[in-house]
């Protein structure tokens, strides 16, 4: 299998340090450069990185020299976790210097010609690329993203509600890591025994991005999907792992026995990183919870229980998913597979 070399812009970070340990050994990558602030530049990557991930830092990249974010890296791909401050600025020069971009930051998600992927939900809005490299003249570089770490978690079991049923409204309530902040993050004084009931710039986020997602693609845009969200997002004392409690109105009726196998039937790929259930529902009442649930299928699985008929709304549930690799890293490195897998890198 070719191996193609990719460069990390905020290798150093909380989800760079993410990319570098699921890039590990991984058949169709390996990793040629790494890139940080003028903090970190010219450092080698042990140095430069406060490594927080059980395990050692691989030894393939401890000696590597963190580079300026600039282009050109060596490398063929590049995976962006830079904050959105500055990725828009770094992301289309990268882009513009040929570079397929696969970022995991909020700059270009909701830009109309830039796909925004779930590769099991909507694989086909990759079409997006060609209409972006025209309009911006990129040449053969581009831009995908993912999702916010938040809607990862929610957005599949939205979708297998929407294809069989459709949905008219959802209401959702966000519990989200700590981890899901970067590193320092919040202050253990702010954190330590409570709730925060405020993350800047996440409810516009989480009240958009599914509608994107759940989108079709037909004559080179996407449409969004017509349904209405309400949320809010908490940060909680959770290290990994975003939890929300989520409530939805549909447009056709459906027994529960009906929702349960939408969501249990939703299909798999067949890429490296596809996890063998995209969606798990646990009949267990007590779950999921993060600590136990967030690893599985190696993080990329969505994890749903507690789906009941709901008083007011249609139905309700709670799903879960890893932020940093669901809902980060180990999604950018799945777009990744794709877009090999697509003939498109
Ligand atoms: P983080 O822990 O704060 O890491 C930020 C990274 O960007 C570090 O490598 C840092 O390098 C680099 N950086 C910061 N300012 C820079 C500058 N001016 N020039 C060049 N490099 C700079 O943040 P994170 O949690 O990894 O998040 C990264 C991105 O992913 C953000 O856009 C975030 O919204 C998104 N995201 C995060 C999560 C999550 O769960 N954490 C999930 C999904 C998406 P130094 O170490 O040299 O400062």
């Amino acid at each position: 299998m070719k191996k193609y070399k990719v460069g990390i812009l905020g290798a150093t970070g909380t989800v760079g340090q993410r990319f570098v340990q699921l890039l590990e050994g991984h058949p169709q990558f390996e990793i040629s450069a790494l890139a940080a602030s003028d903090r970190s530049a010219g450092k080698p990557y042990v140095e430069a990185c406060a490594w927080k991930l059980s395990g050692e830092i691989p030894a393939a990249v401890r000696d590597i020299e963190v580079q300026p974010i600039e282009p050109p890296l060596d490398c063929d791909i590049v995976f962006s976790s830079l904050p959105s401050s500055i990725a828009r600025e770094t992301e289309e020069a990268f882009a513009r210097a040929g570079f397929p971009v696969i970022s995991n930051s909020s700059s270009y998600r909701m830009d109309d010609d830039v796909p925004l992927l779930i590769p099991e939900i909507n694989h086909e809005h990759v079409g997006l690329i060609k209409t972006q490299q025209q309009r911006r003249g990129y040449g053969k570089g581009f831009i995908v993203t993912n999702p916010n770490c938040a809607v990862a978690s929610f957005a599949p079991p939205l979708a297998a509600l929407h294809r069989k049923f459709g949905l008219k409204s959802a209401v959702i309530t966000t519990m989200q890591a700590i981890s899901g902040a970067g590193y320092p993050g919040v202050s253990s004084m702010d954190i330590s025994d409570n709730v925060l009931p405020y993350i800047a710039g996440e409810e516009p986020k989480v009240e958009t991005e599914a509608q994107k997602i759940l989108g079709e693609f037909a004559d080179g845009v996407v449409t969004n999907a017509d349904f209405s969200v309400s949320a809010q997002c908490f940060r909680v004392d959770v290290i990994d792992g975003h939890t929300a409690s989520v409530r939805v109105n549909l447009k056709e009726n459906a027994t529960l026995e009906d929702v349960v196998e939408a969501m249990r039937s939703f299909p798999v790929l067949d890429l490296h990183s596809s996890p063998e259930h995209f969606i798990e529902v646990c009949d267990e009442p007590s779950r999921p919870q993060p600590r136990l649930d967030r690893d599985n299928g190696h993080g990329m699985t969505i994890t749903v229980g507690r789906i009941f008929p709901d008083n007011v709304f249609d139905y309700r549930f709670v799903s879960l998913s890893h932020n940093t690799v669901r809902g980060a890293a180990g999604s950018a490195i799945l777009n990744a597979e794709l877009l090999i897998d697509k003939g498109i890198i």
